[in-house]
This record gives structure tokens, C-alpha cells and sequence, in this order.
């Protein structure tokens, strides 16, 4: 495949800077050397600091029209699309997706959702509020009016993880964008490439030097993104510990931060749900993407009277489901992105046996796939919520299941979790489903499959461990601004 034409610097100030360290990034398919990709150095770092701080602060983009910005944007999304072929095999190259979710949920969705900010983002940013009259001592009255105007809160760094690489750069850089900030992205060191061909786009569509930086590398940068003062606002996508270092490093300068963090969300499943549905929304909550996604449905809460049956159905689905490269599009599961990761996975099952749980399918390396980092999709029966297999957050392709008797202890083991992402349920009575929505604790919850989570208009992020702030829609370009009132005095 073609990579880049600036693979080994780094997007500065509307300029490619070199970089002379330089690291392998792995396909994770094959193990193969995929490009010698930039590596930042505090120099880098500095650079773009100066250049996003003056580009906000001096430059024209926070103060174009809105209308201004929203056309340039749409030139920027008008240049990905044309690049949609080569984007989505570099996310199966770099990120190890099958090609099915490249192209539907790591390409297709995340271009739905900045469509539809840009759109929404010309919406007034100015709201009058009613006129109010406030007594004087005098025993007069003044009149006031309020406006209250959206304005963006200045310079952004956007951190990502590996695992929807694209996804969250444009989920990210596209609304911070559309508020009129600008933006330092930083990507994970696994993933460089699908945050610097933004670069190129960047480049192309003719982006006013200093509103998006790419930076490459590793913990030093994104400290050093999350402490300088020119920084005003971190939006970061990882894991909670990270999460909640990022905290205490922000904390010093007083930033704002958006945390998008890990989970363990529940599936519920009623009595009365079609097992077969339920069962392949299960599978696919801790297969997708190898089971690294942060919204997955990993914990299984299935009525005692319909568990032995849905335990079966799942047996069977994995057994038809073929591992393998991801590039084949008959694959269903691909690679975990590095050893680091089947190490950890394989730490999990060893953990899951020694608490007693009992192995349904999987927990081994997959027969003849001596290349790449593969796993055998895992599921787990006999698992009570208190064990580590139900409680941490695992980033690999295990499933558990765990049965209750009643709605309520449902909702119960739901929330019994330092988490709160997302959660899901399986029921042919809607209603008693969306009673039970409204008591589970977390960000999201979809029923019987409702995709309207995944909704452009629908805000997306979690509560506890799975962090604050939300993306997407209004809520989420809103994030990227605050608010000023501005008072009228007409006495
Ligand atoms: P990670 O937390 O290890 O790293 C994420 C990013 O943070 C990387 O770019 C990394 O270089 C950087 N980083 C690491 N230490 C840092 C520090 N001290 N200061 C600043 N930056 C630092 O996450 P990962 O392993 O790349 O991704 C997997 C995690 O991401 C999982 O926990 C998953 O649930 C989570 N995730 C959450 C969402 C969501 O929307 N809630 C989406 C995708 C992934």
C-alpha cells in the first residue's frame, strides 16, 4: 500500500517537519514493518504550542465567520472522502480492523458524525435571554438583557488511543475545529500514520497555518500536552489510569478536560428477548475490533431460566466465526495490536480459570497463525460480577457471562461497576427495557440493538471510571466552547 509522501515528519505550523528519531510501526497482522514513523521531541512539541497559541490567539481562524470556517471544513471532509480507499487500508494495515469495520465504524461513522457538525455548527452561537427587571434601591426598576454567546475556549490537545485511531482524531479535531479552536493532536505511538495524513489534508485544502498540528510520540509529549499553560482544554480517549494521570497533570494549570475512558458495560438479557439476536449482539460485544473498544458489551447478565440456551447459541456463532488477517474479507476477528496486548489477554483467561470461571470457547492462540498477534475469541461462563473478569477492563476478546433471577438484581450487577460507558438490552417488552434504561448508571444504554447511541445527533461518553464530557452532536461541539454573558444595562 501507498503510505504518505511526508512519512517521517510531522505537521507543524502548515509545515512538515523532520524528525531524526524514528520508530517501527508494526502491522499487526503480521508483524511486518509497516513504515519508520516521526517520533516528537520536546523541540516538536514546542513548536506547535507556539504555532497553535498564535494561530488562536492571533490568526484569522477563531475570528472568520462561522459560515468561513464551515466551508473550509467541508473542503477538509470533501479531501478525506476522496482518500477513503487508501484511509481505510491503513486502518487495516496500522490498527489490524477487519475490512468490514474499517470501512462501516472506523471510516463511515466517524464521517457521519463530522458531517453533522458541520452542519450544525453555524446554528447561532448567540441565545437572548428574557428581558429582566432588577428593583434599584430607589424604588425604580433597571432593565437589563442578557445575551449569552458561545465563543471557543482557545487551544486544544487531542490525545488518542490505538483502537479507533481515525475515528477519534476526526471526532476529535473536526468539532474543535468547527468552535473555532485550534488544535495539537497527538496520537498513539501505534497508530502515527491516520493522524498524519490529516496533515495532508490539512495541507491540500489550504488550513491557515497553526490550527492543526500533528505531533507523534509517546508519554513525554502527551505530558507535555497536558501542562503547558497555552493549553486550555485536553480532550483525551484512553485508559482510566491514563485518564486519571492526565487529571493530575492538568490540574497545576486549571485546563478543562474531556475524558473518554475505558468500560466493562452489561448486555442484559430478559427472559423474553429472541436469544439468537441477543446472542449475536453478544458476540459482536466481545469480538468487534478483537474485543478493543471501549463500549463493548463484555459483561453478559442473562436470566437464569434462558442462560444455558444463550451459552449454547454463542458456542455455535463463535465456532462459525474464522480468525485471520484482516485485509481477508471472509475474516471476522482480526489481530490485537501488539504482544503487549495477547500477554495481557492471556493474563485475563489465566486470572478468569483461577477464579473459578468455566471456559466455554476460545482461551488459546489460534492453530496456524504463527504471524501476528491473534487471539481466540473467549467466553466464560460461571463468572460471579465480584471476580477480575467482570470487573476490569480486559481490552481483548473475552466475554462473560453472568445469570440473575429478577429485573431488579439485573440492574444491580449493571451497576455494580467502577465503570459507566455504555450498556444494552435484549427484551420483546420495550417498555419494561426502557424502564430498566433509565436505572442503569452509565453514559448510554441501546435496546435491542437501537443504534441511536451511534446517532450523529446523540452525544457519546460515560460517567465514573469511563470519564466526562461528551462527543458528537450539539453537546459535543459545545464542548469546544464557553460561555460568555454579556449584559445589556438600559436604565
Ligand atoms: P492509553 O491510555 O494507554 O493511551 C492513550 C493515549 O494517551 C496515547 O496516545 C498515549 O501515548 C497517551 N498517553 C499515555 N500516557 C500519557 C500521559 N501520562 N499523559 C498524556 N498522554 C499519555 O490507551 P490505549 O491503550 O491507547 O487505548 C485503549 C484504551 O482507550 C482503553 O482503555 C479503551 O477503553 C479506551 N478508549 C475509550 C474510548 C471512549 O470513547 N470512551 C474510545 C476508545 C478507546
Amino acid at each position: 500500500m501507498t503510505l504518505l509522501k511526508n512519512k517521517n515528519a510531522l505537521y507543524i505550523n502548515g509545515e512538515w517537519v523532520a524528525s531524526d528519531q524514528l520508530e517501527a510501526v508494526l502491522n499487526p497482522a503480521d508483524e511486518s514493518v509497516l513504515a519508520e514513523a516521526p517520533v516528537g521531541s520536546s523541540a516538536h512539541v514546542e513548536a506547535a504550542l507556539a504555532a497553535a497559541y498564535h494561530a488562536f490567539h492571533k490568526g484569522p481562524w477563531p475570528r472568520l465567520h462561522a459560515k468561513e470556517r464551515q466551508a473550509k471544513l467541508s473542503q477538509f471532509l470533501d479531501a478525506i472522502e476522496r482518500r477513503a480507499d487508501e484511509i481505510v487500508k491503513l486502518i487495516v494495515a496500522e490498527a489490524g480492523s477487519t475490512m468490514m469495520l474499517a470501512q462501516f465504524l472506523q471510516f463511515g461513522i466517524p464521517m457521519k458524525h463530522a458531517r453533522n457538525t458541520v452542519e450544525i455548527m453555524t446554528r447561532p452561537a448567540q441565545t437572548s435571554l428574557p428581558i429582566d427587571l432588577t428593583p434599584a434601591p430607589d424604588g425604580t426598576t433597571t432593565l437589563g438583557a442578557t445575551v449569552l454567546s458561545r465563543e471557543p475556549v482557545g487551544v486544544v490537545s487531542a490525545i488518542t488511543p490505538y483502537n479507533f485511531p481515525f475515528f477519534l482524531n476526526v471526532g476529535k479535531v473536526i468539532p474543535a475545529m468547527a468552535a473555532g479552536c485550534t488544535v495539537i493532536l497527538k496520537p498513539s505511538p501505534y497508530t502515527p500514520f491516520e493522524a498524519l495524513i490529516l496533515g495532508e489534508i490539512a495541507d491540500e485544502v489550504g488550513l491557515p497555518k497553526g490550527v492543526l498540528n500533528i505531533v507523534t510520540g509517546g508519554v513525554d509529549v502527551g505530558a507535555a500536552l497536558t501542562t503547558d499553560k497555552r493549553i486550555d482544554l485536553v480532550s483525551f480517549t484512553g485508559s482510566d489510569v491514563v485518564g486519571a494521570a492526565i487529571q493530575a497533570q492538568a490540574a497545576p494549570t486549571l485546563k478543562r478536560i474531556l475524558l473518554e475512558l475505558g468500560g466493562k458495560s452489561a448486555m442484559i438479557v430478559r427472559p423474553d428477548a429472541d436469544i439468537r439476536q441477543a446472542a449475536m449482539a453478544g458476540v459482536g460485544g466481545f469480538t468487534t475490533h478483537c474485543g478493543q473498544g471501549c463500549a463493548l458489551l463484555t459483561r453478559h447478565l442473562v436470566h437464569n431460566s434462558v442462560k444455558a440456551d444463550y451459552v449454547e447459541t454463542i458456542r455455535q456463532i463463535i465456532g462459525g466465526m474464522k480468525v485471520g488477517d484482516p485485509s481477508d474479507p471472509s475474516v471476522a476477528v482480526g489481530p490485537l495490536i501488539r504482544e503487549v496486548a495477547r500477554a495481557r489477554t492471556e493474563k485475563y483467561v489465566d486470572i478468569a480459570r483461577a477464579e473459578g470461571a468455566k471456559l466455554i470457547v476460545g482461551g488459546k492462540r489460534p492453530v496456524g497463525l504463527e504471524k501476528g498477534f491473534y487471539y481466540e475469541p473467549t467466553f466464560f461462563d460461571d463468572v460471579h460480577n465480584s471476580h477480575r473478569i467482570a470487573q476490569e477492563e480486559v481490552f481483548g476478546p473475552i466475554g462473560v457471562v453472568i445469570g440473575y433471577d429478577s429485573d431488579e438484581e439485573a440492574i444491580e450487577i449493571a451497576n455494580e461497576s467502577e465503570f459507566g460507558l455504555s450498556g444494552a438490552i435484549y427484551s420483546r417488552d420495550a417498555g419494561k427495557a426502557y424502564e430498566m434504561a433509565l436505572q442503569i448508571r452509565t453514559g448510554g444504554v441501546a435496546i435491542n440493538g437501537g443504534a441511536g447511541t451511534m446517532s450523529s445527533h446523540a452525544p457519546f461518553g460515560g460517567i465514573k471510571r469511563s470519564g466526562y464530557g461528551r462527543e458528537y452532536g450539539h453537546e459535543g461541539l459545545n464542548e469546544f466552547t464557553y460561555m460568555k454573558t454579556i449584559g445589556f444595562h438600559s436604565a
